[in-house]
Protein backbone atom coordinates (compact mmCIF):
# COMPACT_ATOMS: atom_id res chain seq x y z
CA UNK A 1 0.00 0.00 0.00
CA UNK A 2 2.86 2.18 0.94
CA UNK A 3 4.69 2.05 -2.66
CA UNK A 4 2.02 4.17 -4.79
CA UNK A 5 1.73 6.72 -2.34
CA UNK A 6 5.20 7.37 -2.73
CA UNK A 7 5.40 7.23 -5.95
CA UNK A 8 2.56 9.96 -6.07
CA UNK A 9 4.67 11.73 -3.94
CA UNK A 10 7.63 11.59 -6.15
CA UNK A 11 6.12 12.19 -9.33
CA UNK A 12 4.13 15.30 -7.77
CA UNK A 13 8.03 16.90 -6.43
CA UNK A 14 9.43 16.21 -10.23
CA UNK A 15 6.32 17.78 -11.21
CA UNK A 16 6.54 20.95 -9.32
CA UNK A 17 10.72 21.14 -10.34
CA UNK A 18 10.33 21.36 -13.50
CA UNK A 19 7.70 22.08 -16.25
CA UNK A 20 5.80 19.47 -17.14
CA UNK A 21 6.92 17.16 -20.06
CA UNK A 22 10.90 18.63 -19.21
CA UNK A 23 13.62 16.68 -18.32
CA UNK A 24 14.87 17.32 -14.88
CA UNK A 25 19.06 16.93 -16.09
CA UNK A 26 21.52 18.69 -18.59
CA UNK A 27 23.45 17.30 -21.51
CA UNK A 28 26.98 16.96 -21.16
CA UNK A 29 27.37 18.08 -25.36
CA UNK A 30 24.95 19.90 -26.90
CA UNK A 31 25.08 20.45 -30.94
CA UNK A 32 22.46 23.03 -32.74
CA UNK A 33 22.05 24.99 -35.09
CA UNK A 34 22.51 21.34 -37.08
CA UNK A 35 21.12 19.83 -40.74
CA UNK A 36 20.22 16.50 -38.54
CA UNK A 37 18.68 13.78 -40.49
CA UNK A 38 17.53 11.40 -37.58
CA UNK A 39 16.59 8.34 -40.46
CA UNK A 40 13.67 7.96 -37.67
CA UNK A 41 11.66 7.31 -40.34
CA UNK A 42 10.83 4.35 -42.45
CA UNK A 43 12.79 2.73 -45.60
CA UNK A 44 12.60 3.87 -48.70
CA UNK A 45 10.43 1.34 -50.96
CA UNK A 46 12.05 -1.08 -52.98
CA UNK A 47 11.99 1.18 -55.85
CA UNK A 48 13.47 3.33 -54.14
CA UNK A 49 11.21 5.59 -52.92
CA UNK A 50 10.75 7.58 -49.99
CA UNK A 51 8.46 6.63 -47.16
CA UNK A 52 5.25 8.53 -46.83
CA UNK A 53 7.16 9.41 -43.48
CA UNK A 54 10.20 10.77 -44.65
CA UNK A 55 11.03 14.43 -44.28
CA UNK A 56 10.22 15.77 -47.65
CA UNK A 57 8.52 18.60 -49.49
CA UNK A 58 8.17 19.91 -53.10
CA UNK A 59 11.51 20.73 -53.09
CA UNK A 60 12.72 17.49 -51.92
CA UNK A 61 14.09 15.89 -48.22
CA UNK A 62 14.85 18.80 -45.92
CA UNK A 63 15.99 17.75 -42.31
CA UNK A 64 14.06 16.99 -39.57
CA UNK A 65 15.70 18.17 -36.29
CA UNK A 66 18.42 21.46 -35.22
CA UNK A 67 19.69 19.80 -32.04
CA UNK A 68 20.83 16.76 -30.35
CA UNK A 69 21.71 16.27 -27.02
CA UNK A 70 24.18 13.84 -25.57
CA UNK A 71 24.71 12.83 -21.65
CA UNK A 72 27.31 10.14 -21.04
CA UNK A 73 27.48 7.66 -24.03
CA UNK A 74 23.65 7.81 -25.45
CA UNK A 75 21.21 10.96 -26.92
CA UNK A 76 18.84 11.99 -24.88
CA UNK A 77 17.38 15.09 -27.22
CA UNK A 78 16.62 15.65 -30.59
CA UNK A 79 14.61 18.37 -31.99
CA UNK A 80 14.54 21.84 -32.59
CA UNK A 81 17.03 24.75 -31.27
CA UNK A 82 14.35 26.45 -28.92
CA UNK A 83 13.72 22.93 -27.34
CA UNK A 84 17.38 22.11 -26.74
CA UNK A 85 17.77 25.18 -24.69
CA UNK A 86 16.38 23.41 -21.73
CA UNK A 87 19.13 20.89 -21.91
CA UNK A 88 21.95 23.67 -21.47
CA UNK A 89 23.72 23.49 -17.75
CA UNK A 90 26.56 25.14 -16.55
CA UNK A 91 29.22 21.72 -17.46
CA UNK A 92 27.68 21.85 -20.91
CA UNK A 93 29.85 22.05 -24.16
CA UNK A 94 27.64 24.02 -26.43
CA UNK A 95 28.73 23.42 -30.28
CA UNK A 96 27.06 25.70 -32.81
CA UNK A 97 27.04 23.71 -36.06
CA UNK A 98 27.28 26.89 -38.72
CA UNK A 99 24.53 24.50 -40.84
CA UNK A 100 26.58 21.66 -41.19
CA UNK A 101 24.75 18.24 -41.91
CA UNK A 102 24.08 15.68 -38.88
CA UNK A 103 23.80 11.82 -39.52
CA UNK A 104 23.60 8.85 -37.97
CA UNK A 105 27.76 7.90 -37.69
CA UNK A 106 28.83 6.05 -40.66
CA UNK A 107 29.61 2.78 -40.51
CA UNK A 108 32.02 0.88 -42.77
CA UNK A 109 30.89 -2.53 -42.96
CA UNK A 110 33.88 -4.15 -44.17
CA UNK A 111 37.37 -3.23 -43.55
CA UNK A 112 41.04 -4.26 -43.13
CA UNK A 113 42.54 -1.85 -40.95
CA UNK A 114 45.95 -2.81 -40.03
CA UNK A 115 46.96 -2.72 -43.82
CA UNK A 116 45.02 0.89 -43.67
CA UNK A 117 46.71 1.60 -40.53
CA UNK A 118 50.28 0.35 -41.93
CA UNK A 119 49.85 3.01 -44.39
CA UNK A 120 49.08 5.80 -41.93
CA UNK A 121 52.41 5.00 -40.35
CA UNK A 122 54.90 5.07 -43.25
CA UNK A 123 55.90 8.53 -45.16
CA UNK A 124 53.37 9.76 -47.54
CA UNK A 125 55.48 10.51 -50.55
CA UNK A 126 52.89 10.92 -53.04
CA UNK A 127 52.83 14.03 -55.25
CA UNK A 128 56.36 14.96 -53.90
CA UNK A 129 57.69 17.08 -56.54
CA UNK A 130 61.79 16.50 -55.50
CA UNK A 131 64.04 14.51 -53.76
CA UNK A 132 65.12 17.83 -51.39
CA UNK A 133 61.62 17.80 -50.82
CA UNK A 134 60.70 13.81 -49.93
CA UNK A 135 64.13 13.90 -47.86
CA UNK A 136 63.17 16.28 -45.72
CA UNK A 137 59.09 14.50 -44.99
CA UNK A 138 61.55 11.76 -44.14
CA UNK A 139 63.91 13.58 -41.89
CA UNK A 140 61.24 14.98 -39.83
CA UNK A 141 58.78 11.56 -39.57
CA UNK A 142 62.06 10.11 -38.31
CA UNK A 143 62.16 12.30 -35.34
CA UNK A 144 59.01 10.35 -33.96
CA UNK A 145 60.60 7.11 -34.59
CA UNK A 146 63.43 5.29 -32.28
CA UNK A 147 66.59 5.06 -34.06
CA UNK A 148 67.61 1.98 -35.55
CA UNK A 149 64.22 1.13 -36.19
CA UNK A 150 62.97 0.72 -39.65
CA UNK A 151 61.38 4.05 -41.21
CA UNK A 152 58.83 3.32 -44.61
CA UNK A 153 57.74 5.18 -47.26
CA UNK A 154 55.37 5.20 -50.29
CA UNK A 155 54.68 7.36 -53.22
CA UNK A 156 57.44 9.00 -54.90
CA UNK A 157 56.72 9.00 -59.25
CA UNK A 158 59.70 6.38 -60.02
CA UNK A 159 58.21 6.97 -63.83
CA UNK A 160 58.27 10.84 -63.84
CA UNK A 161 61.49 10.76 -61.94
CA UNK A 162 63.28 7.82 -64.25
CA UNK A 163 65.62 10.19 -66.06
CA UNK A 164 66.94 11.76 -62.61
CA UNK A 165 66.47 9.03 -59.48
CA UNK A 166 67.05 9.65 -56.31
CA UNK A 167 70.07 8.16 -54.55
CA UNK A 168 71.19 7.26 -50.94
CA UNK A 169 73.35 10.22 -50.43
CA UNK A 170 71.37 13.23 -48.98
CA UNK A 171 68.86 10.88 -47.66
CA UNK A 172 71.94 9.00 -46.01
CA UNK A 173 73.24 12.60 -44.50
CA UNK A 174 69.81 13.59 -43.35
CA UNK A 175 68.64 10.11 -41.82
CA UNK A 176 71.80 8.43 -40.52
CA UNK A 177 70.23 6.49 -37.88
CA UNK A 178 67.79 4.40 -39.02
CA UNK A 179 67.49 2.23 -42.05
CA UNK A 180 64.84 3.89 -44.45
CA UNK A 181 63.04 2.19 -47.52
CA UNK A 182 60.54 4.62 -49.85
CA UNK A 183 58.97 2.24 -52.13
CA UNK A 184 57.79 4.36 -55.75
CA UNK A 185 54.18 4.97 -55.96
CA UNK A 186 53.24 1.92 -58.43
CA UNK A 187 56.28 -0.34 -56.65
CA UNK A 188 58.28 -0.95 -59.52
CA UNK A 189 60.70 0.70 -57.41
CA UNK A 190 62.61 1.05 -54.21
CA UNK A 191 64.59 3.93 -52.83
CA UNK A 192 66.98 3.43 -49.45
CA UNK A 193 69.87 5.00 -47.64
CA UNK A 194 72.76 3.43 -46.85
CA UNK A 195 71.92 1.73 -43.72
CA UNK A 196 68.96 -0.02 -45.15
CA UNK A 197 71.62 -1.43 -47.73
CA UNK A 198 73.84 -2.54 -44.91
CA UNK A 199 70.82 -4.04 -43.25
CA UNK A 200 69.83 -5.79 -46.55
CA UNK A 201 73.19 -6.89 -47.55
CA UNK A 202 73.26 -4.98 -50.27
CA UNK A 203 76.89 -4.33 -51.59
CA UNK A 204 78.80 -3.40 -54.94
CA UNK A 205 79.59 -7.22 -54.52
CA UNK A 206 75.73 -7.96 -55.25
CA UNK A 207 74.24 -9.16 -58.40
CA UNK A 208 70.52 -8.27 -59.16
CA UNK A 209 67.86 -11.31 -59.94
CA UNK A 210 66.63 -12.07 -63.00
CA UNK A 211 64.08 -9.04 -63.86
CA UNK A 212 65.41 -6.78 -61.61
CA UNK A 213 68.18 -4.38 -61.39
CA UNK A 214 70.53 -2.63 -58.49
CA UNK A 215 71.05 0.76 -60.07
CA UNK A 216 74.98 1.45 -59.52
CA UNK A 217 77.03 4.54 -60.23
CA UNK A 218 80.07 4.86 -62.50
CA UNK A 219 82.24 3.14 -59.75
CA UNK A 220 79.99 0.00 -59.35
CA UNK A 221 78.51 1.47 -56.13
CA UNK A 222 75.08 0.80 -55.79
CA UNK A 223 73.33 4.37 -55.45
CA UNK A 224 70.32 3.21 -53.34
CA UNK A 225 67.32 2.71 -55.71
CA UNK A 226 66.51 -0.76 -56.93
CA UNK A 227 64.30 -1.58 -59.82
CA UNK A 228 62.14 -4.31 -60.76
CA UNK A 229 62.49 -8.08 -59.04
CA UNK A 230 65.88 -6.74 -57.49
CA UNK A 231 62.98 -4.51 -54.90
CA UNK A 232 62.44 -7.22 -52.81
CA UNK A 233 66.10 -7.35 -52.02
CA UNK A 234 65.45 -4.78 -49.82
CA UNK A 235 61.85 -5.11 -48.86
CA UNK A 236 62.50 -9.04 -47.73
CA UNK A 237 64.76 -7.49 -45.50
CA UNK A 238 62.24 -5.39 -43.10
CA UNK A 239 61.27 -7.76 -39.89
CA UNK A 240 57.76 -8.69 -39.58
CA UNK A 241 56.09 -5.20 -36.91
CA UNK A 242 56.98 -6.03 -33.29
CA UNK A 243 53.43 -7.10 -31.38
CA UNK A 244 53.56 -3.21 -29.94
CA UNK A 245 54.01 -2.06 -34.13
CA UNK A 246 51.42 -4.08 -35.27
CA UNK A 247 48.91 -2.72 -32.57
CA UNK A 248 50.05 1.00 -33.59
CA UNK A 249 49.20 -0.14 -36.97
CA UNK A 250 45.64 -1.23 -36.01
CA UNK A 251 45.38 1.91 -33.71
CA UNK A 252 46.37 4.56 -36.43
CA UNK A 253 44.16 2.81 -38.77
CA UNK A 254 40.99 3.34 -36.36
CA UNK A 255 42.19 6.87 -36.10
CA UNK A 256 42.00 7.59 -39.43
CA UNK A 257 38.60 5.72 -40.00
CA UNK A 258 37.76 8.54 -37.00
CA UNK A 259 39.16 11.38 -38.84
CA UNK A 260 37.31 10.09 -41.92
CA UNK A 261 33.81 10.42 -40.57
CA UNK A 262 32.92 6.60 -39.29
CA UNK A 263 31.56 5.81 -35.97
CA UNK A 264 32.89 2.00 -36.64
CA UNK A 265 33.74 -0.41 -38.65
CA UNK A 266 32.96 -4.66 -39.48
CA UNK A 267 36.48 -5.90 -39.33
CA UNK A 268 36.40 -8.52 -42.49
CA UNK A 269 38.52 -11.75 -41.14
CA UNK A 270 40.45 -10.95 -37.72
CA UNK A 271 43.01 -13.60 -36.93
CA UNK A 272 44.55 -14.18 -33.38
CA UNK A 273 46.72 -11.50 -33.94
CA UNK A 274 44.16 -8.66 -35.07
CA UNK A 275 41.71 -9.60 -32.14
CA UNK A 276 44.44 -9.04 -29.95
CA UNK A 277 44.95 -5.96 -30.54
CA UNK A 278 41.37 -5.07 -30.38
CA UNK A 279 40.91 -6.80 -27.32
CA UNK A 280 44.14 -4.54 -25.71
CA UNK A 281 42.95 -1.73 -27.25
CA UNK A 282 39.69 -2.33 -25.88
CA UNK A 283 40.57 -2.97 -22.14
CA UNK A 284 42.52 0.53 -22.30
CA UNK A 285 39.83 2.59 -23.50
CA UNK A 286 41.74 3.31 -26.55
CA UNK A 287 39.08 2.68 -29.68
CA UNK A 288 38.58 5.74 -31.00
CA UNK A 289 35.43 3.93 -32.67
CA UNK A 290 33.42 0.82 -32.54
CA UNK A 291 34.51 -2.59 -34.05
CA UNK A 292 32.57 -5.37 -35.22
CA UNK A 293 34.78 -8.19 -35.35
CA UNK A 294 34.25 -11.20 -38.01
CA UNK A 295 36.58 -13.76 -36.90
CA UNK A 296 38.80 -14.93 -39.86
CA UNK A 297 37.88 -18.74 -40.30
CA UNK A 298 41.49 -19.50 -41.40
CA UNK A 299 42.63 -19.46 -38.25
CA UNK A 300 40.40 -22.58 -36.94
CA UNK A 301 42.16 -22.74 -33.58
CA UNK A 302 40.75 -19.00 -33.01
CA UNK A 303 37.37 -19.80 -34.00
CA UNK A 304 36.85 -23.30 -32.01
CA UNK A 305 38.40 -20.98 -28.85
CA UNK A 306 35.29 -18.67 -29.61
CA UNK A 307 32.69 -21.44 -29.99
CA UNK A 308 34.07 -22.81 -27.10
CA UNK A 309 33.42 -19.08 -25.31
CA UNK A 310 30.39 -18.41 -27.73
CA UNK A 311 29.34 -14.99 -29.25
CA UNK A 312 29.00 -11.87 -27.82
CA UNK A 313 25.06 -11.25 -27.63
CA UNK A 314 25.38 -7.81 -25.51
CA UNK A 315 25.90 -4.88 -27.74
CA UNK A 316 26.94 -1.48 -26.50
CA UNK A 317 30.31 -1.83 -25.65
CA UNK A 318 33.15 -0.75 -28.33
CA UNK A 319 34.30 -4.36 -29.57
CA UNK A 320 31.68 -6.81 -30.35
CA UNK A 321 32.31 -10.24 -31.98
CA UNK A 322 30.00 -12.42 -32.88
CA UNK A 323 30.59 -13.10 -36.65
CA UNK A 324 33.21 -15.02 -38.83
CA UNK A 325 34.65 -14.04 -42.27
CA UNK A 326 35.39 -16.50 -44.89
CA UNK A 327 36.45 -16.90 -48.81
CA UNK A 328 34.28 -19.03 -51.06
CA UNK A 329 36.07 -18.04 -54.39
CA UNK A 330 38.38 -15.86 -55.71
CA UNK A 331 38.47 -12.07 -57.58
CA UNK A 332 37.15 -11.28 -60.74
CA UNK A 333 39.77 -9.05 -61.84
CA UNK A 334 42.46 -12.45 -61.69
CA UNK A 335 39.49 -14.75 -63.12
CA UNK A 336 39.55 -16.49 -59.87
CA UNK A 337 35.69 -15.87 -59.01
CA UNK A 338 33.69 -19.03 -59.87
CA UNK A 339 31.28 -18.43 -62.38
CA UNK A 340 28.62 -20.67 -64.05
CA UNK A 341 30.15 -20.53 -67.15
CA UNK A 342 33.38 -19.96 -68.75
CA UNK A 343 34.89 -16.38 -68.54
CA UNK A 344 33.89 -14.30 -71.75
CA UNK A 345 37.36 -13.23 -72.41
CA UNK A 346 39.07 -16.41 -71.76
CA UNK A 347 37.15 -19.89 -72.89
CA UNK A 348 37.97 -22.85 -70.74
CA UNK A 349 38.34 -20.75 -67.44
CA UNK A 350 35.48 -20.77 -64.49
CA UNK A 351 37.68 -19.68 -61.66
CA UNK A 352 37.99 -21.79 -58.25
CA UNK A 353 35.25 -21.48 -55.43
CA UNK A 354 34.40 -23.70 -51.94
CA UNK A 355 36.96 -26.61 -50.17
CA UNK A 356 39.56 -25.76 -53.37
CA UNK A 357 39.82 -22.29 -52.50
CA UNK A 358 40.02 -23.70 -48.79
CA UNK A 359 36.43 -23.09 -47.44
CA UNK A 360 36.07 -25.00 -44.36
CA UNK A 361 32.51 -25.73 -44.77
CA UNK A 362 32.27 -27.69 -41.88
CA UNK A 363 34.07 -25.43 -39.09
CA UNK A 364 31.69 -22.49 -40.73
CA UNK A 365 28.58 -24.23 -40.08
CA UNK A 366 29.51 -25.22 -36.69
CA UNK A 367 29.78 -21.65 -35.99
CA UNK A 368 26.59 -20.75 -37.01
CA UNK A 369 24.83 -22.96 -35.19
CA UNK A 370 27.31 -21.98 -32.14
CA UNK A 371 25.81 -18.31 -32.81
CA UNK A 372 28.34 -16.80 -34.76
CA UNK A 373 26.83 -14.24 -38.21
CA UNK A 374 28.40 -16.25 -40.91
CA UNK A 375 29.67 -13.55 -43.73
CA UNK A 376 30.87 -15.48 -46.49
CA UNK A 377 33.07 -13.47 -49.54
CA UNK A 378 31.31 -14.92 -52.70
CA UNK A 379 32.26 -13.28 -56.08
CA UNK A 380 31.00 -14.99 -58.97
CA UNK A 381 27.69 -15.84 -59.99
CA UNK A 382 28.60 -19.69 -59.27
CA UNK A 383 30.51 -18.81 -55.59
CA UNK A 384 27.31 -16.85 -54.78
CA UNK A 385 24.96 -19.58 -55.81
CA UNK A 386 27.21 -22.20 -53.78
CA UNK A 387 27.41 -20.05 -51.18
CA UNK A 388 23.70 -19.31 -50.67
CA UNK A 389 23.18 -23.57 -51.23
CA UNK A 390 25.72 -23.75 -48.14
CA UNK A 391 23.52 -21.15 -46.32
CA UNK A 392 20.16 -22.29 -47.03
CA UNK A 393 21.57 -26.18 -45.56
CA UNK A 394 22.49 -24.90 -42.47
CA UNK A 395 19.06 -22.99 -41.57
CA UNK A 396 17.47 -25.97 -42.97
CA UNK A 397 19.02 -27.88 -40.30
CA UNK A 398 19.08 -25.33 -37.75
CA UNK A 399 16.40 -22.92 -38.58
CA UNK A 400 16.88 -20.76 -35.71
CA UNK A 401 20.22 -19.70 -37.53
CA UNK A 402 18.51 -17.87 -39.94
CA UNK A 403 18.07 -15.47 -37.35
CA UNK A 404 21.87 -14.67 -37.57
CA UNK A 405 21.63 -12.28 -40.39
CA UNK A 406 24.07 -14.35 -42.26
CA UNK A 407 25.92 -12.07 -45.13
CA UNK A 408 27.42 -12.46 -48.59
CA UNK A 409 30.68 -9.87 -48.75
CA UNK A 410 30.43 -8.82 -52.08
CA UNK A 411 27.33 -10.54 -53.73
CA UNK A 412 29.20 -8.94 -57.23
CA UNK A 413 28.26 -11.68 -59.89
CA UNK A 414 24.05 -12.85 -59.43
CA UNK A 415 22.70 -15.25 -61.56
CA UNK A 416 19.02 -13.59 -61.75
CA UNK A 417 17.61 -16.82 -60.77
CA UNK A 418 19.80 -16.42 -56.88
CA UNK A 419 18.84 -12.91 -56.61
CA UNK A 420 15.14 -13.59 -55.23
CA UNK A 421 17.17 -16.20 -52.40
CA UNK A 422 18.82 -13.53 -50.67
CA UNK A 423 15.29 -12.10 -49.21
CA UNK A 424 14.19 -15.97 -48.59
CA UNK A 425 17.16 -16.55 -46.71
CA UNK A 426 17.55 -13.44 -45.23
CA UNK A 427 21.24 -12.89 -46.64
CA UNK A 428 22.24 -9.65 -46.50
CA UNK A 429 24.17 -8.50 -49.71
CA UNK A 430 27.44 -6.70 -48.49
CA UNK A 431 28.42 -5.01 -51.10
CA UNK A 432 31.22 -1.93 -52.30
CA UNK A 433 30.13 1.08 -54.23
CA UNK A 434 33.46 1.73 -55.24
CA UNK A 435 34.34 -1.72 -56.67
CA UNK A 436 31.46 -1.04 -59.56
CA UNK A 437 33.06 2.01 -60.53
CA UNK A 438 36.56 0.73 -60.49
CA UNK A 439 35.62 -2.58 -62.30
CA UNK A 440 33.69 -1.15 -64.47
CA UNK A 441 36.39 -1.03 -67.55
CA UNK A 442 37.07 -4.88 -67.59
CA UNK A 443 33.62 -6.46 -65.88
CA UNK A 444 32.17 -6.42 -68.74
CA UNK A 445 35.20 -7.98 -70.78
CA UNK A 446 35.35 -11.01 -68.01
CA UNK A 447 31.28 -11.09 -68.23
CA UNK A 448 30.23 -10.65 -71.25
CA UNK A 449 26.68 -8.03 -71.89
CA UNK A 450 24.63 -10.38 -70.26
CA UNK A 451 25.91 -11.71 -67.29
CA UNK A 452 27.40 -8.39 -66.61
CA UNK A 453 23.19 -7.16 -65.91
CA UNK A 454 23.59 -9.22 -62.47
CA UNK A 455 26.78 -7.37 -61.51
CA UNK A 456 26.99 -5.02 -58.64
CA UNK A 457 22.96 -5.48 -59.24
CA UNK A 458 22.15 -2.93 -56.37
CA UNK A 459 18.67 -2.19 -57.27
CA UNK A 460 17.60 -5.26 -58.73
CA UNK A 461 18.74 -6.95 -55.08
CA UNK A 462 16.46 -4.61 -53.59
CA UNK A 463 13.32 -4.80 -55.80
CA UNK A 464 13.49 -8.67 -54.50
CA UNK A 465 13.71 -7.34 -51.00
CA UNK A 466 16.81 -7.99 -50.31
CA UNK A 467 18.49 -6.00 -47.89
CA UNK A 468 22.07 -4.79 -48.37
CA UNK A 469 25.16 -2.94 -46.64
CA UNK A 470 27.72 -0.94 -48.23
CA UNK A 471 31.26 -0.71 -47.26
CA UNK A 472 34.75 0.45 -48.75
CA UNK A 473 36.95 -2.99 -48.24
CA UNK A 474 39.42 -0.85 -47.63
CA UNK A 475 42.31 -0.86 -48.60
CA UNK A 476 41.57 -1.85 -51.68
CA UNK A 477 39.42 1.16 -52.22
CA UNK A 478 39.35 3.97 -51.08
CA UNK A 479 36.96 4.55 -48.11
CA UNK A 480 35.73 8.19 -47.93
CA UNK A 481 32.43 8.41 -47.64
CA UNK A 482 31.64 11.09 -50.47
CA UNK A 483 33.54 8.96 -53.32
CA UNK A 484 30.94 6.14 -51.77
CA UNK A 485 27.73 8.17 -51.74
CA UNK A 486 28.72 9.51 -55.27
CA UNK A 487 29.60 5.74 -56.84
CA UNK A 488 26.39 4.58 -54.53
CA UNK A 489 24.08 8.01 -56.40
CA UNK A 490 25.78 8.02 -59.92
CA UNK A 491 27.72 4.60 -60.68
CA UNK A 492 30.39 7.44 -62.18
CA UNK A 493 34.12 7.30 -61.57
CA UNK A 494 35.92 10.35 -60.06
CA UNK A 495 36.28 11.41 -63.14
CA UNK A 496 32.42 11.63 -63.25
CA UNK A 497 32.61 8.89 -66.11
CA UNK A 498 30.48 7.65 -67.65
CA UNK A 499 28.33 10.70 -67.87
CA UNK A 500 24.88 8.88 -67.46
CA UNK A 501 26.39 6.11 -65.11
CA UNK A 502 27.53 3.02 -65.51
CA UNK A 503 24.44 0.59 -65.69
CA UNK A 504 22.16 3.27 -64.10
CA UNK A 505 19.60 1.34 -63.35
CA UNK A 506 20.81 0.10 -60.46
CA UNK A 507 21.76 3.58 -58.78
CA UNK A 508 20.99 3.99 -55.62
CA UNK A 509 19.10 6.97 -54.50
CA UNK A 510 21.12 9.24 -51.99
CA UNK A 511 18.56 8.45 -49.27
CA UNK A 512 19.41 4.69 -50.04
CA UNK A 513 23.36 5.91 -49.96
CA UNK A 514 23.51 7.54 -46.86
CA UNK A 515 21.13 4.25 -45.10
CA UNK A 516 23.47 1.68 -46.88
CA UNK A 517 26.17 3.41 -44.82
CA UNK A 518 24.29 3.82 -41.80
CA UNK A 519 21.25 2.22 -40.74
CA UNK A 520 21.24 -0.49 -42.74
CA UNK A 521 24.87 -1.24 -41.86
CA UNK A 522 23.41 -1.01 -37.87
CA UNK A 523 20.73 -3.85 -39.19
CA UNK A 524 24.52 -5.69 -40.45
CA UNK A 525 25.66 -5.81 -37.09
CA UNK A 526 22.40 -6.25 -35.31
CA UNK A 527 23.23 -3.00 -33.28
CA UNK A 528 19.34 -1.78 -35.44
CA UNK A 529 18.12 -1.15 -31.71
CA UNK A 530 21.40 1.38 -30.26
CA UNK A 531 22.13 2.81 -33.43
CA UNK A 532 22.00 3.51 -37.31
CA UNK A 533 19.18 6.75 -36.61
CA UNK A 534 19.64 9.42 -34.15
CA UNK A 535 16.84 9.21 -31.12
CA UNK A 536 16.98 9.74 -27.09
CA UNK A 537 18.71 6.55 -26.13
CA UNK A 538 20.37 5.56 -28.76
CA UNK A 539 24.14 5.55 -28.78
CA UNK A 540 25.55 8.81 -29.34
CA UNK A 541 27.56 7.97 -32.96
CA UNK A 542 27.06 10.89 -35.18
CA UNK A 543 28.69 12.04 -38.49
CA UNK A 544 28.89 15.89 -39.02
CA UNK A 545 30.14 17.15 -42.73
CA UNK A 546 29.78 19.91 -44.91
CA UNK A 547 27.23 19.33 -47.40
CA UNK A 548 23.42 17.95 -47.34
CA UNK A 549 24.50 14.50 -49.20
CA UNK A 550 20.68 14.22 -49.02
CA UNK A 551 20.32 17.64 -51.05
CA UNK A 552 23.58 17.48 -52.92
CA UNK A 553 23.10 14.14 -53.55
CA UNK A 554 19.62 15.00 -55.53
CA UNK A 555 20.48 18.11 -57.38
CA UNK A 556 24.63 18.34 -58.20
CA UNK A 557 25.86 14.89 -57.06
CA UNK A 558 29.47 15.63 -58.31
CA UNK A 559 30.10 18.16 -55.85
CA UNK A 560 29.62 15.29 -53.06
CA UNK A 561 33.08 14.67 -54.19
CA UNK A 562 34.41 17.91 -52.63
CA UNK A 563 32.82 17.39 -49.31
CA UNK A 564 34.65 17.09 -46.48
CA UNK A 565 33.89 15.72 -42.43
CA UNK A 566 33.60 18.59 -39.79
CA UNK A 567 33.36 16.04 -36.91
CA UNK A 568 32.52 12.47 -35.22
CA UNK A 569 31.13 12.03 -32.32
CA UNK A 570 31.79 8.21 -30.86
CA UNK A 571 29.92 6.86 -27.68
CA UNK A 572 29.35 10.80 -26.51
CA UNK A 573 32.94 11.57 -27.29
CA UNK A 574 34.08 13.91 -29.76
CA UNK A 575 37.08 11.44 -32.03
CA UNK A 576 37.45 13.64 -34.69
CA UNK A 577 36.91 16.99 -35.17
CA UNK A 578 38.25 19.99 -38.45
CA UNK A 579 37.96 22.23 -35.73
CA UNK A 580 40.18 22.49 -33.17
ZN1 LIG B 1 37.84 -7.76 -47.92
Amino acid sequence: MLLPRCLVVVAGLCAAAAPAGAQTSTADLLLVNGRVYTLAWDDPSPDGAPAANAPRSAGGFHPDAEAVAIRGDRIVFVGTDRDARAWRGPKTRVVDLGGATVLPGLVDSHTHIAGLGERESQVDLVGVATEAEAVERVAAFAKSVPKGQWVLGRGWDEGAWANHYPTKKLLGERVPDHPVLLSGLHTFAVWANPLALERAGISRATAAPEGGEIVKDAAGEPTGVLLNRATSLLTDAVPPPTEEQYEAYVLAGLARMAHDGYVAVHEAGADRRLMKAFASLDARGRLPVRVYAMLSLRDADLCREWLRRGPDRANGRMLTTRSVKAFYDGALGSRGARLLEDYSDRPGQRGVSGTQYGFDQSLMAEMMKGGFQAAIHAIGDAGNRETLDFIESVEKAQPETRALRHRIEHAQVLHPDDVPRFARLGVIASMEPPHCVEDKAWAEARLGPERVKGAYAWRTLRRAGARLAFNSDLTGSDHDIFYGLHAAITRRDKKLEPAGGWHPEERMTPEEAVRGYTAWNAYAAGWEKDSGVIAPGRWADLTVMDLDPLVVGATDPGRLLRGSIRATIVAGKVAYTAVP
